[in-house]
């Protein structure tokens, strides 16, 4: 691959060569970031956030990325703000990284090597760039809360960062991005917590090369591996392979699921006050709901789900963790969301086909309307010219 002048990117070539970089969001959730970077380009988004906020227990890829390559990250993070026209750089981080990392942090955006860095209270500002501690509670680093937390902007729950002129990036992403625009690498590997190790694996690595399921040669085992965190992440397949999304690998024991005792615990623990039993429910009975009005049962179902707030959810993954019955309530949202995202997007193109159809109507019409004209009016002419120059006065 090509370096490019990361000092003055030019923002379509530089998509370009983040998507040829094969780059993904690497904070978990895997989104083209070249198509993320050409949104908020379009957006004019000003506002960026390098996101080191991972706030799910025991994965440590973010803290082990900034204490080995802050500058990194800090050059992508400008190469970002330069190419989207940018203003505002703020990198979010873990209040209780390691201090040595917090040090090291401050004297990137700082460059005070003597001061002493207090997670409380440090908020170290350059003209364009600043850095800003967060303390790690369940779903801290959802793009929601920091836009909330960093600039005071309340989302509404159909809302991207995007669409307020923020864009939230992880900061292995960034670190990518740097070293995709600056040495030519495309994406190879990333760092993984493995069981609690943090290393940095290839891409495309099985997760059996990792951890292997079967503690003894031959012996059947039940255990499987959770990719993610221990919140969020989700079961994957045996033959599952590292991705640019894949944060942590854990081999785990699935455990059984039994009935809701509506215990409340989940409702009680939602940071967003919402009721994930409930919404559990909706998801899992799409034909609740009395099919007394002419809305058909999914769309019963959906507006069921939405009045409760599903699109609030930010799929921290706190009521999955917390349940005593073992329901996987998170696999079920991420389920219901996906289906309504495809239906969103199967109800935008049939909405472009027939806006297209009622184009090509209203143009043939139109044709035929001036065909018409023409020809009346050449049949105009043609009785004119025959009664002759009399006609004409
Ligand atoms: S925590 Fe589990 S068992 Fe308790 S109410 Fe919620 S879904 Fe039901
Ligand atoms: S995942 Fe559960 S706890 Fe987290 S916001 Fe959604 S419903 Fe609430």
């Amino acid at each position: 691959m090509s370096t490019l002048d990361f000092l003055q990117p030019d923002p379509t070539t530089l998509f370009e060569q983040v998507a040829q970089a094969g780059i993904q969001g690497m904070g978990g959730g895997g989104f083209s970031t070249a198509r993320k970077l050409r949104l908020a380009w379009q957006a004019k988004a000003t506002r960026v956030i390098a996101n080191a906020v991972e706030c799910e227990p025991g994965i440590n890829v973010d803290a082990a990325l900034l204490a080995e390559h802050s500058p990194e990250v800090v050059q992508g993070l400008n190469i970002v703000m330069t190419a989207i026209g940018a203003t505002q750089g703020v990198l979010a981080f873990a209040a209780d990284f390691p201090k040595s990392t917090i040090k090291m942090l401050c004297q990137q955006f700082e460059n005070q090597a003597d001061r002493e860095p207090d997670a409380d209270s440090f908020a170290a500002n350059q003209p364009s760039l600043s850095c800003t501690p967060i303390t790690r509670t369940a779903g801290a680093g959802a793009e929601r809360h920091l836009c909330q937390q960093l600039f005071g902007l309340s989302l509404e729950p159909t809302q991207y960062p995007i669409d307020r002129g923020v864009l939230c990036l992880n900061v292995g992403t960034l670190f990518a991005i740097q070293q995709a625009i600056v040495l030519g690498k495309p994406l190879r590997q990333r760092l993984v917590t493995v069981n609690g190790d943090t290393n940095w694996v290839s891409l495309g690595t099985p997760f059996a090369d990792l951890l292997t399921l079967e503690e003894q040669p031959g012996a059947k085992t039940t255990r499987r591996y959770r990719e993610g965190g221990h919140y969020t992440g989700k079961l994957s397949p045996p033959k599952a392979v590292v991705t640019a999304a894949t944060n942590a690998v854990w081999l785990v024991e699935p455990a059984t699921q039994t009935p809701c005792t509506y215990c409340s615990r989940c409702s009680d623990a939602c940071p967003e006050a919402l009721a994930p039993q409930t919404l559990h429910r909706l998801c899992t009975q799409p034909q609740v709901g009395a099919p007394s009005t002419q809305a058909s049962p999914q769309s019963l179902s959906e507006s069921a789900l939405e009045a409760n707030g599903l699109s609030r959810c930010t799929e921290c993954g706190l009521c999955n963790n917390l349940c005593p019955s073992n329901i996987d309530l998170l696999g079920s949202f991420q389920q219901a969301k996906a289906q309504a995202r495809e239906q969103a997007l199967a109800d935008a193109r049939a909405h472009r086909a027939k806006q297209r159809h009622e184009r090509h109507v209203s143009r043939t019409q139109a044709r035929a309307q001036i065909a018409l004209q023409r020809r009346e009016s050449r049949r105009e002419s043609r009785r004119l010219k025959q009664r002759g120059p009399d006609a004409w006065r």
